[in-house]
């Protein structure tokens, strides 16, 4: 059994990986760069599940998809020695007025009511949880089972790992098209000339997944929404937890480097870090963290989140032959795994292993 997999972001280097573990021979991960250069290694890494969820149905897939994360990180570094820095930092979640106070008390009742852990937090209190917040809340919502990896670490360690179990990673291939033969996916045509057979191809381009041709014109389009990041780095390392205001978020990743978050930009797929993202990003962050104001810019980048209309596009498509990955917008490597998982069991379903 031969599967194809177009792009070699988080979800196909990680489906790669987990259809290998499921027994699979012949695997192909089609990547136009290099795997991992796109929205997968420039994400911030913030495994948000219960900050992120917008009703009870997500906030329950989340969750699940977090608290896999734990043993994913230690097969991880069992086959490749690849720390992925998974950590249960936890997230404070500001309130700076009575009203958005109250907006955190309802999340929080909510989630205590599943069964979560989540607390009402007075500013005194949320210091006491992370030292260098500012002064002059109302109040935050504190999520303490809220964790992070380090992107570019996850996206090494999919990459060896799914290397070594037989995957075939071939960089620098533009897949041209989907084939499609008497209204079956059969495989992809790679510029100029070269054809690729598949029994199951699955796209996983992610916020380019639109722009492939031969995609079925019935699948919901993935869209790119821009997100600048800034990094900075303190000396000596004095934040441990992550800080969430709206959109904006502060991510210290524990020895001395803070990522700083993020626009929602839809600019289509223009590659610029801008002055006035990166004044948000950073006046938002020193508000929150003062201290941050001296600490020093490493450097910024920007990258598209595959966005579309709903949930994301996972397991079989319109067009028999056809799988997806895609689509996961702000929330892809908290679901990276959850997701191999669904769309190895919607293949492995469909066929036996060979
Ligand atoms: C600024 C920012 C911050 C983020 N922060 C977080 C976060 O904290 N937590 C979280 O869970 N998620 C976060 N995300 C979202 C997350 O990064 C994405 O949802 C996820 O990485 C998408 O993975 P992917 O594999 O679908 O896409 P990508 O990583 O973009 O991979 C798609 C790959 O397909 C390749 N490709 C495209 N077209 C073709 C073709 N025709 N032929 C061959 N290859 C092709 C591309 O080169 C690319 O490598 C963030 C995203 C951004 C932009």
């Amino acid at each position: 059994m031969r599967i194809v997999i177009v792009g070699g972001g988080v979800m196909g280097c990680a489906t790669a990986l987990e259809l290998a573990r499921r027994g699979v021979r012949d695997i192909i991960v089609l990547e136009r760069a290099v795997p991992g250069a796109e929205a997968s290694s420039a994400a911030a890494g913030i495994l948000a599940a219960q900050i992120e969820s917008r009703d009870e149905e997500e906030l329950a897939r989340f969750v699940v998809a977090r608290d896999a994360y734990g043993d994913w990180a230690t097969s991880l570094r069992e086959a490749t020695g690849i720390d992925i820095a998974h950590r249960r930092s936890g997230v404070l979640s500001i309130a700076r007025t009575p009203a958005e106070l109250e907006a955190a008390q309802h999340d929080v009742a909510l989630q205590q009511a599943r069964g979560l852990r989540a607390e009402i937090v007075d500013g005194a209190h949320a210091r006491t949880i992370e030292r260098e917040l500012c002064d002059g809340i109302a109040g935050a919502a504190y999520y303490p089972d809220e964790a992070q990896v380090d992107p570019p670490q996850l996206l090494r360690a999919l990459v060896v790992a799914a290397t070594n179990a037989g995957v075939v990673m071939r960089g620098g291939t533009t897949v041209a098209t989907l084939l499609t033969e008497g209204g079956r996916c059969v495989g992809v045509s790679l510029a100029p000339k070269e054809i690729t057979r598949a029994d199951a191809v699955i796209l996983a381009a992610g916020s380019w997944s639109s722009l492939v041709p031969g995609v079925p014109d019935d699948m919901p389009r993935v869209r790119p929404i821009r997100g600048q990041l800034v990094m900075l780095e303190e000396r000596p390392p004095r934040a441990s937890t992550i800080l969430f205001e709206g959109h904006s978020y502060v991510v210290p990743r524990g020895d001395g480097r803070v990522i700083c978050g993020s626009t929602m930009e839809d600019v289509g797929h223009r590659r610029e870090v801008t002055a006035a993202g990166v004044q948000s990003i950073l006046g938002a962050a020193i508000a929150l963290m003062p201290r941050l104001g001296e600490a020093e810019l490493v450097r910024s980048w920007c990258n598209f989140r595959p966005s579309v209309a709903g949930a994301p596009l996972v397991g079989a498509s319109p067009l028999p032959g056809l799988f997806l990955a895609t689509g996961h917008h702000r929330n892809g490597i908290l679901l990276a795994k959850v997701t191999a998982d669904a769309v190895a069991d919607a293949i492995m379903g469909a066929r036996p292993p060979s």
